[in-house]
């Protein structure tokens, strides 16, 4: 268990001196919240929810009635945040970790080899050279005796606003249990049902995934707004959509890192339909953008530079992946 009195962001590890107009107790670090908005989830690994304390024999699964709540699997969204993350390295110039192990079972035959040739390393060989190995691998963790350095928690739900949270990692989203009839083309068939699948999905997600730092590496923080900025760019690239159904149109996420200047009220207000931004907010936004996000973007161009000499690291430290603001 960590303290949050003891982080501080420390830069000493780094070849690059870093200016933070802020301290660490202006702003809401070890926290991030990533501010959540998909029209449809199909979450690949499913959803759990609390529907068997609803009277089993009156369930209708298609019950609008229904409140169900539940959690969204950190799984799926942890993957899709590692992907961001390996294609922010590789923009810049450097390999990523894959994130299987070498010697897995895979499905395919070659799939690894042909990865390593194509922007990522073997999963670990970066500790060779460098003692934490590389960021995504210090961040995310690898085998055994490296747990890795952030707590990525389930994202809970419910249809009921007042019920949500945002502050805690919670989102408002309407679950629904969709179930499909493939029917049969055959002319004798009559057409017949052939085949039902069900399919778990979300409507309208709108909330926060809350993660924890829990070693205060500013490269770490620097990492994770870069790759949020490109899987929100990205949202509609069948690659980088979250979770299953993809070609239907699920998957699409607008995200962003919530300016971690906010106070915690700040937050809230920002999920908040009948308030709008404060005159505060826009200040902190305007630090933020000006002055504390373009060094923690330093601080990962510092740190990928010291594995690879001929990775870059700007004077202006603009965003690496181009357009998010956050
Ligand atoms: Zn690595």
């Amino acid at each position: 268990m960590t303290s949050s009195d003891d982080l501080v962001l420390d830069a000493s590890h780094l070849d690059v001196e870093l200016d933070f107009p802020r301290s660490m107790e202006e702003m809401l670090l070890p926290d991030l919240y990533v501010g959540l908005e998909i029209d449809l989830l199909s979450p690949g690994d499913g959803i759990v929810t609390n529907r068997h304390h609803a009277s089993s024999d009156r369930y209708e699964a298609d019950d609008p009635q229904n409140q169900i709540e539940g959690q969204i699997s950190p799984f799926t969204l942890s993957g899709w945040l590692r992907h961001g993350c390996e294609q922010v390295l590789q923009i810049a110039g450097a390999t990523a970790c894959h994130p299987g192990e070498a010697n897995a079972d895979y499905m395919r035959e070659g799939v690894y080899q042909r990865d390593l040739d194509s922007g990522y390393h073997e999963k670990g060989s970066c500790l060779d050279d460098h003692n934490d190995g590389c960021v995504v691998y210090d961040l995310f963790g690898g085998f055994g005796d490296q747990p890795g350095k952030l707590l990525r928690r389930p994202v809970s739900f419910s249809p009921i606003r007042r019920n949500v949270d945002v502050l805690k990692g919670e989102a408002e989203a309407h679950y629904r249990q969709v179930s499909s009839q493939v029917r049969s083309r055959n002319d004798e068939d009559g057409g017949k049902p052939l085949r039902q699948a069900d399919r778990d999905v979300l409507g309208n997600v709108e909330g926060t995934w809350k993660l924890t730092l829990r070693d205060l590496k500013p490269e770490f923080v620097g990492l994770l707004l870069e790759a949020v900025s490109f899987l929100d760019v990205h949202s509609d690239e069948f690659t980088f959509q979250l979770g299953g159904a993809r070609n239907f149109g699920a998957g699409i996420a607008d995200v962003w890192v919530l300016n971690p200047l906010y106070a915690e009220n700040e937050v809230r207000r920002v999920f908040n339909r009948a308030q709008a931004t404060t005159s505060a907010m826009e200040e902190k936004d305007e630090v933020w953008a000006s002055e504390c996000r373009p060094a923690f973007v330093r601080a990962l161009q510092a740190r990928v530079a010291a594995r690879n000499a001929d990775v870059p690291i700007s004077d202006d430290s603009e965003s690496i992946v181009g357009g998010g603001s956050a």
